[in-house]
């Protein structure tokens, strides 16, 4: 079973932002209102997801570890997926690959714990909690040296984590966020999102200016568009507030951050008119349809779909992106 999570864990956890990734989801898809990420080297030695969501209760904490368990779905419903996991291969890849400590508290249960170090699984022990989980993964990778030899910069980790964080703080406005930088001991905060309020609309916004500056925000036209079942909302920047790299495009499929290729050159084709070859279109865009007309599946990381009518997206993305600018006068 430790060679299979070991594997398995080289599908999902590719680098630490993708750890990071699967923690802050499961605190999403736990109800968390506050979700707080402390990282040290990149994440390499430390990765910590402190949530306030529903908690594991002490008989499930061990199951939470196993292989394919997962509380999300009963296997039968594989198009109707809500939550962000479903597969329940994140914990055990992770307890294979690193050591791993889940302290959590259900309300109406004592709070628990358990760690599991490259697949040995301790017993489950009484913790100190009030609420909620703490995920805390240390030493990514120790236990398969081959994958740790091929980890980039520090520097370059945290990159990639603060954009993880960031998208998922963009699909998730009503949720505050805050991410630390621990590596120096004291503990520097280096993203922070506060929880928005209002309708989706106002809480985009302001979560547009939590993580793009308010500039952007007060500069970005509103999408709400919709054609033969497919759902478009969000925001577009003013062309002149596009960037000279792609760091600027958040694009979700039914709630999820994907980078579809289909989408981004959509996004491209909408612009097409107003920008030079070198800019990059600023867009937060939320595309959602019937969950039987796109396969968020195609990869465990999840961050590919496929369209059964790929066309419909993209008109509908570049009809609807190009209308709202040229009513914003351009
Ligand atoms: P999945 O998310 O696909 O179900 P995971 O391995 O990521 O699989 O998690 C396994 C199970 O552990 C989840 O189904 C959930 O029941 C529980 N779990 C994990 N993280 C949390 C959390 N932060 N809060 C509450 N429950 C959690
Ligand atoms: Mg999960």
């Amino acid at each position: 079973a430790n060679a299979i999570n070991r594997i398995a864990a080289g599908e999902v956890v590719e680098r630490p932002a993708s750890a990071v990734k699967e923690l802050v989801e499961n605190a999403i898809d736990a109800g968390a209102r506050r979700i707080d990420i402390a990282i040290a080297q990149g994440g390499k030695s430390l990765i910590r997801v402190t949530d306030d969501g529903c908690g594991i209760a002490p008989d499930d904490l061990a199951l939470a570890l196993s292989r394919h368990a997962t509380s999300k779905i009963d296997g039968t419903d594989l198009l109707n997926i809500h939550t962000f996991g479903f597969r329940g291969e994140a914990l055990p890849s992770l307890g294979a690959v690193g050591r791993l400590t889940i302290t959590s508290r259900a309300e109406g249960f004592d709070a628990t714990e358990i760690k599991v170090s490259g697949g040995e699984m301790g017993s489950v022990k009484p913790a100190a909690l009030t609420r909620g989980t703490i995920v805390t993964l240390q030493d990514l990778f120790y236990a398969t040296p081959a994958r740790l030899k091929f980890m980039r910069s520090d520097r370059a980790e945290v990159q990639a984590i603060s954009d993880v964080v960031k998208r998922l703080a963009m699909a998730e406005p009503f949720v505050s966020f805050t991410l630390r930088d621990v590596s120096g001991g004291e503990g520097r905060v280096t993203f922070r999102a506060d929880a928005q309020t209002g309708d989706m609309f106002d809480a985009l916004r302001g979560r547009l200016a939590n993580v793009l500056g308010r500039e952007f925000a007060d500069n970005a036209v509103p999408i709400d568009a919709e054609r033969d079942g497919f759902h478009l909302t969000g925001y577009a920047a003013l062309p002149t507030y596009s960037r000279g790299a792609a760091v600027a495009q958040f694009l979700f499929v039914n709630g999820r951050p994907v980078r579809d290729k289909v989408l981004v050159g959509a996004l491209r084709g909408a612009y097409m008119d107003f920008l030079s070859r070198d800019r990059h279109p600023a867009a937060c865009l939320f595309l959602d349809c019937d969950p039987t007309m796109v396969d968020v599946n195609v990869h465990p990381a999840k961050s590919e779909v496929r369209f059964r009518e790929a066309g419909v997206a993209r008109g509908l993305i570049v009809s609807a992106v190009r209308h709202a600018l040229a009513n914003a006068g351009h």
